[in-house]
């Protein structure tokens, strides 16, 4: 029997990046998959997964596949609250349709998810509940202000999932990675004036030698996806190949 044989998922912003990864995991673990984002995967999947067209941002939308996904399946077992957005701005330069758009996405949409599934996963005696989050929301991107804060309320919204609803047998835990190499950190990266410096000196950061793969964040979803879990709820799990354990200054670089 594979790990989630049997198994429902919803994967938010399942189109491309880490979403993808999480479904190409989830399909090899037996899990049956629903998916949404605003545009269509770039390339079919290999095996079952149904695709909606989905805005987190907007409840009628959520509801929508929510909804759909329980009258197709019956149930649902794991929500991931993958989709996200960031803007690269500080507090100063970003304005109200900033807000709106990272928090409408990266917060209202986990929100939305959520809710409408907390009801579905009651009915069926529990499920997991996987929100990625960030190493931002512990430490500070430069110029990522918006991006930052709206990971840290992921923490907070995780912790109160689980207290509130952990006697219906529902955990909530959150996934934090760092760097990995999705189009999300490839905008980052094309800022720079060379790029490839750019990434080997990012790469030097790490105790791993390396940046992420999209399959790194897929490979613990899918542990916290599992039974194998199942006493781990309201907790925020970093993966990030080291980067964050270093002290911020190496007496070395000083002579
Ligand atoms: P990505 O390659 O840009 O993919 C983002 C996904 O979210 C896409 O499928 C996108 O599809 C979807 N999405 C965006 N807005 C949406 C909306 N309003 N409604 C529905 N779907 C939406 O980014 P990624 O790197 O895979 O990031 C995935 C998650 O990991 C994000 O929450 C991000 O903050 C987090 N993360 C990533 C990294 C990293 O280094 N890559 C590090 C830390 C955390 P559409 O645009 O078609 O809607």
């Amino acid at each position: 029997m594979t790990l989630l044989e049997g198994k429902i998922a919803v994967v938010t912003g399942g189109s491309r990046g880490l979403g993808r990864a999480v479904i190409e995991r989830f399909l090899e673990d037996g899990a049956q998959v629903v998916t949404g984002s605003r545009t269509p995967p770039v390339e079919p999947f290999q095996g079952e997964v149904k695709w909606y067209e989905l805005d987190v941002s907007d409840r009628a939308s959520v509801e929508e596949l929510i909804q759909n996904t329980f009258q197709s399946h019956g149930r649902i077992d794991i929500l991931v609250n993958n989709a996200g957005i960031e803007i690269e701005k500080t507090i100063e330069q970003s304005n109200d349709q900033d807000w709106d758009q990272v928090a409408g996405i990266n917060m209202k949409g986990v929100y939305l998810c959520t809710q409408a599934t907390l009801p579905i996963m009651r009915s069926n005696g529990g499920g997991s509940i996987i929100n990625i989050s960030s190493i931002s929301s512990f430490v500070a991107d430069p110029n990522l202000a918006l991006y930052n804060a709206s990971k840290a309320w992921v923490s907070g919204f995780t912790r109160s999932v689980a207290v509130d609803h952990g006697r219906d047998g529902i955990r909530c835990n959150a996934v934090c990675p760092g760097w990995i190499m999705t189009d999300m950190l490839m905008q980052t990266f094309a800022q720079a004036s060379d790029v490839e410096a750019a990434m080997q000196a990012a790469i030097a950061k790490h105790p791993l030698g390396r940046l992420g793969e999209p399959r790194d964040i897929a490979n613990t979803v899918a542990w916290l996806a599992s039974d194998q879990s199942s006493f781990v709820s309201g907790q925020t799990i970093t993966v990030d190949g080291g980067l964050t354990a270093a002290a911020p200054i190496d007496p070395s670089d000083h002579g």
